[in-house]
């Protein structure tokens, strides 16, 4: 019996709002509040009638503190889920502490503008301390750590699946499997086809960025940067098959290199076509992916923003897209002074979560593992003070829940491992 409020009703929310409809015994009421509360009330009128739960909604703007305080403390919720923009974590953050209302995402915080100086004379700094360019990094979120302990209230941080997922598999592994991990490398696959020339599956903004970026892995205690896709490698995935993937950063590194002791080295990789690759460059090189304003025609606009209006709604893919993910993580370290090399991953079908709750599996593997981490917040089986990566929990629970809730994970004891 707990009351969740779910801010952002985009294409990950609409699954994880599906996903809590199904677990209505956790679940016994939900909020949903989003930027357009027209979407909000179509996601209400087409779930109500077929599940247990209770569904309100609610228009916020959740840049805005005060706004996001005033609708915590009206619905009074166990738990507030952010599946709004990575912009928004630190708002969110900050009204779960004014209200003391346990705090759940799925992407760490980046700026929505770059070029904000304040922001920038920090990111700098941390460029040169630190060793890695990406816009988006687990210190802001981190800092909020003593205020959260304080509170008596807990941040879970990365329930998505890439970070979330993979990472609660890197736990499981360190507790059933290896005494020691050294090697990680992360493969995410998207082995699905929707027939567009170029559309992104998740919020365009957030992929373009984050694919364009500089590359990085955790070597030996320090990171190595690389250019962008400089690092390529060919796999053969389970159920899909042989693909081309790219090293490229990614945030659960961060936080996998703080939390697994002794690891030598975490990568991961992202399988890319080349259609999709040329399109990206051809837009990059003519400047459509830049975050900076410019003006047109008389008025401001950003180019990335005027880009996402013309590419198609992530949200609309789901009754085109065909073929499978596979994503997951081979793990190499030692057992009773062994070596020793696992694979966990899951795969999952593009139209089989079309049929059952309406979108693509992109949006579907990260739905699922946001609804895991907010139940097991909410009935306080995770439970603990302070701010948290999702690796910091006990495995169990959430790894019988993937099972449960449409993810079904495979552990693999002699995969083919990456040179
Ligand atoms: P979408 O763009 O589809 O949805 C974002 C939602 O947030 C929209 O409903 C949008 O409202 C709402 N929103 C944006 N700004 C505000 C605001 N200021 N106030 C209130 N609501 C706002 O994104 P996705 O669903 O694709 O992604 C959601 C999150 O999931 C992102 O943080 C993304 O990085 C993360 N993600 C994580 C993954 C993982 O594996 N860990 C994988 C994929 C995504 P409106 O409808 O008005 O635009």
């Amino acid at each position: 019996m707990g009351r969740l409020l779910i801010i952002g009703c985009g294409g990950v929310a609409g699954v994880a709002i599906h996903k809590c409809c199904q677990n209505s015994k956790t679940f016994s009421e939900i909020c949903i509040a989003s930027r357009t509360k027209e979407k909000c009330d179509a996601l209400k009128e087409k779930l109500q009638g077929t599940t247990d739960t209770v569904i309100t909604t609610a228009k916020v703007d959740a840049d805005n503190v005060d706004e996001l305080i005033a609708l915590i403390r009206d619905y009074k919720p166990d738990a507030v889920l952010n599946v709004a923009l990575p912009y928004q974590d630190l708002t969110i953050m900050d009204a779960c502490l004014a209200c003391k209302v346990d705090y759940i995402d799925t992407a760490n915080y980046e700026p929505e503008d770059t070029d904000d100086p304040a922001w920038r004379a920090i990111y700098e700094k941390r460029c040169k301390e630190a060793g890695f360019t990406a816009y988006f990094d687990y210190s802001w979120q981190w800092a909020y750590q003593k205020r959260f302990t304080d509170a008596g209230i807990t941040a879970l941080l990365g329930s998505g699946f890439d970070p979330g997922v993979t990472s609660v598999f890197t736990a499981y592994a360190l507790k059933h499997y290896f005494d020691e991990i050294e090697y990680i490398d992360i493969l995410d696959c998207n082995g699905g086809d929707h027939g567009y020339p170029f559309a992104t599956n998740f919020n365009p903004e957030i992929n373009l960025r984050e694919v364009s970026a500089n590359g990085s892995y955790w070597e030996d205690g320090h990171w190595v940067e690389t250019k962008p896709m400089e690092i390529k490698r060919e796999y053969n995935f389970p159920q899909v098959g042989e693909k081309d993937m790219y090293l490229l950063h990614h945030e659960e590194i961060e936080s996998l290199a703080k939390n697994v002791p002794g690891v030598k080295r975490i990568r991961f990789f992202m399988t890319f076509g080349q259609s999709y690759l040329t399109h990206m460059q051809c837009l990059e090189d003519v400047g459509m992916l830049s975050t900076s304003p410019i003006q047109y025609e008389g008025r401001e606009i950003v180019p990335i923003q005027f880009l996402k209006a013309l590419l198609p709604d992530p949200a609309s893919l789901g009754p085109r897209t065909v073929g499978k993910t596979n994503i997951g993580c081979i793990f190499t370290g030692k057992k009773d002074g062994k070596e020793k090399t696992i694979y966990i991953y899951n795969v999952c079908d593009h139209q089989e979560c079309y049929r059952e709750v309406g979108s693509q599996a992109i949006s579907y593997t990260t739905g699922v593992p946001a609804m895991i981490g907010a139940a097991l917040v909410v009935d306080k089986v995770w439970d603990k003070d302070g701010v948290f990566n999702i690796e910091e929990f006990d495995p169990d629970p959430f790894m019988d829940m993937l099972n449960q809730y449409g993810l079904p994970w495979v552990v693999d004891e002699n995969p083919k491992t990456v040179a």
